[in-house]
């Protein structure tokens, strides 16, 4: 006779993990726009499935819950039902046994302190209002609107330069964006309910690649009217972009030799090929923007004197320096910071790193940027030095994969303590406290030291990749709003106490990514035109292929494949390679075209104009 039985996965529960799959991926698609009150039912009524039923208040109390929620979505509610579920929710959270109880009210908890104009909307209008905009996920998340349904199926058709004219429409930047954008519009693509989201960055880059040169739309009639734009990042570029195509004269004043901004000066040639960039400031220069370079704002020309000669000014002076270490040594020879060295490297004056150990502190993109970069010129062994876990890194997962692929050593969970010199004063290393993960803060694990002694790090050059500043003060001198390190503009560019002069990018969000400083400019190009008294329109002519009814089988995601990590780490030459003809045609058709399928009736169809 058998005593145990070896445990085995019956039909049932292998049929059920793949549910929870599918549900994953459903989650994962579902777009902004959802009632909050309908989507936090829902999630309750899963949980009430996951409740084991031994304690009441979970058993019960969830129960209540969810009847409460559904009075709310049904009419039947007053605002007493508010007050009702916030006491129930609490004294679940107060008296359940375990976490299923527990988090299961937390989350109805934290729903209706968040939303609640939501949870009374419902009361008093019989409805939310929500729901009236659900957008197409993909456009909704590009923060410049990219009409991407669109740009897609003009990729499928191989009409590439039509592509390019409808993205430039909302963003002057497509051959940069094909390369480094942060490709915020895949989060939640619909396609994930079937398998996976569409490549929708890598179909850019299929049409930038294939289109050639693309000239930019003619401009209005001259409207007489002058703009200066401070900073030719990607932010004053867009903003000169849309400012000419509106008729308006636009003057951009450049400290940096040439146009670009961190594109050119931070981002490594490798993910961002320098001519490719150009590809871009080409077509956005072929409109009539007039440059002055090397005229730094606050040096050669003050904000003042640019005030009293145009009709508006812009300011784009992204985030150009570099926070500090606050350890002594800091300016020691062979200690710098990423922004820095990027900018050499871009400058042509990188230092001779052959042979060197390299320690880079940080776990962002702009460290791997660094690490990866520090490789390339030759250093023996490169290593971040990270505070957190692997996990905790805020750098993509693709870049940390690349770097690793690349060598580079991963020093987590040690915290920098102290930078070692000689008697000389050479840079000896660094002295790093080992840390331990504790708790959660502001949904982030802290860390706090383990206990252990400090370790030595020896190395040659120590890079700090710790994050940006702005340099702010000129602009405050003249009276610009200044908060915690950051220029404070409205949510429309503008400033209260100084009509005619805008801001936006990095340097009135902090450091953030370059589609974001596009979104702003967009924006601010538009309220800049207002301002000067006009209200001019930005739109495409080009027409959209229809979609068609296709049976959407499942069907893998083609990423973009880049070069052998051995070959690589040797130049500077780009990475990534583009798909061929064959992938981007399978990877078009891969889109659902939510521009119409699953986008409702009353939407008004696409965005045509801005
Ligand atoms: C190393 C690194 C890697 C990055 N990688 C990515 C990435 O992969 N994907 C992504 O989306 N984002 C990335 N970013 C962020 C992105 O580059 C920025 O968010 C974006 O460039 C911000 O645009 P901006 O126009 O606001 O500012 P910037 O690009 O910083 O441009 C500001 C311009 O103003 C000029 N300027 C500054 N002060 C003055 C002055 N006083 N007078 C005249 N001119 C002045 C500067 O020289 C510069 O040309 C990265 C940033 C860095 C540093
Ligand atoms: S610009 Fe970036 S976020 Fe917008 S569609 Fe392109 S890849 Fe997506
Ligand atoms: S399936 Fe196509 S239209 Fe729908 S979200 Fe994804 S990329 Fe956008």
């Amino acid at each position: 006779m058998s005593r145990l039985e070896i445990p085995t996965k019956g039909r049932s529960e292998l049929v059920i993990e793949g549910l929870y799959r599918d549900l994953e991926r459903r989650i994962e698609a579902s777009p902004p726009g959802l009632c909050p009150v309908s989507v936090t039912k829902a999630f309750l009524e899963l949980c009430r499935v996951q409740t084991c039923g031994k304690c009441v208040p979970c058993r019960i109390g969830l129960v209540q819950l969810t009847n409460l929620i559904g009075d709310v979505l049904e009419g039947r509610a007053t605002m007493g039902t508010l007050k009702l579920l916030e006491e129930t929710a609490l004294s679940i959270m107060d008296s359940a046994d375990c976490a299923i109880g527990y988090e299961a009210a937390n989350m109805v908890y934290k729903s209706l302190k968040g939303c609640r104009d939501d949870y009374e909307q419902h009361i008093i209008d019989g409805r939310c209002s929500c729901t009236y905009s659900q957008p197409v996920p993909c456009v909704a998340l590009c923060p410049a609107a990219v009409d991407i349904p669109g740009y897609i199926a003009l990729v499928r058709e191989g009409r590439y330069e039509d592509a390019i004219r409808l993205i430039r429409k909302d963003n002057p930047f497509p051959t940069t964006c094909a390369f480094i954008c942060e490709h915020p519009c895949e989060a939640r693509c619909r396609r994930n309910m079937i398998d996976a989201a569409v490549n929708i960055r890598g179909l850019k880059r299929v049409a930038v690649d294939r289109a050639g040169y693309v000239a930019p739309p003619a401009c209005a009639r001259e409207t007489g009217k002058k703009v200066a734009v401070v900073g030719g990042g990607p932010g004053g570029l867009t903003a000169a972009y849309y400012l000419r195509l509106m008729g308006h004269a636009v003057t951009v004043y450049e400290m940096l030799p040439k146009l670009g901004g961190m594109l050119r000066y931070g981002i490594p040639n490798y993910r961002l090929p320098k001519d490719r960039l150009d590809d871009d400031i080409q077509a956005i220069l072929d409109t009539g923007v007039e440059v002055k370079h090397g005229m730094r704002i606050g040096t050669d020309i003050t904000i003042q004197q640019l005030r009293e000669q145009y009709d508006a000014v812009l300011i784009t002076i992204g985030a150009s320096t570099s926070k500090k270490l606050g350890l002594e040594h800091e300016d020691n020879e062979g200690v710098m910071s990423a922004v820095k060295f990027l900018r050499d490297v871009a400058h042509g004056t990188a230092p001779d790193l052959t042979g060197l150990d390299v320690a880079v502190i940080g776990g962002g993109n702009v460290a791997m940027d660094a690490v990866r970069t520090a490789k390339r010129l030759g250093a023996s062994k490169v290593s971040t030095v990270y505070r957190r876990r692997l996990a905790d890194m805020t750098a993509l997962p693709a870049e940390i994969e690349a770097a690793a692929a690349e060598g580079i050593e991963m020093l987590t969970l040690k915290a920098p303590s102290a930078i070692e010199v000689d008697e000389k004063g050479a840079l000896k290393g660094l002295w790093v406290t080992p840390q331990m993960i504790s708790s959660i803060k502001d949904g982030r694990a802290s860390v706090k030291p383990n206990g252990e002694a400090d370790q030595f790090v020896p190395c040659s050059v120590i890079i700090a990749a710790i994050g940006q500043a702005i340099e702010t003060d000129h602009f405050q001198q003249a009276g610009v709003p200044v908060a915690r390190g950051v220029i404070s503009a409205s949510r429309f560019g503008n400033f209260s106490n100084i009509p005619g002069v805008f801001a936006g990018g990095d340097c009135a969000t902090g450091p953030a990514t370059v589609i974001r400083a596009i979104a702003a400019a967009k924006a601010i190009a538009a309220n800049i035109d207002e301002y000067l008294g006009f209200h001019h329109e930005i739109t495409c002519d080009v027409e959209i292929p229809e979609p068609e009814h296709r049976d959407n089988e499942p069907c893998g995601r083609v990423d973009l494949t880049e070069r052998e990590a051995c070959d690589r780490v040797r130049d500077f030459e780009a990475v990534e390679n583009c798909m061929t003809e064959c992938e981007s045609c399978q990877e078009a058709s891969r889109c659902l075209r939510c521009d119409h399928f699953g986008y409702g009736v009353f939407k008004g169809g696409r965005k045509k104009l801005w």
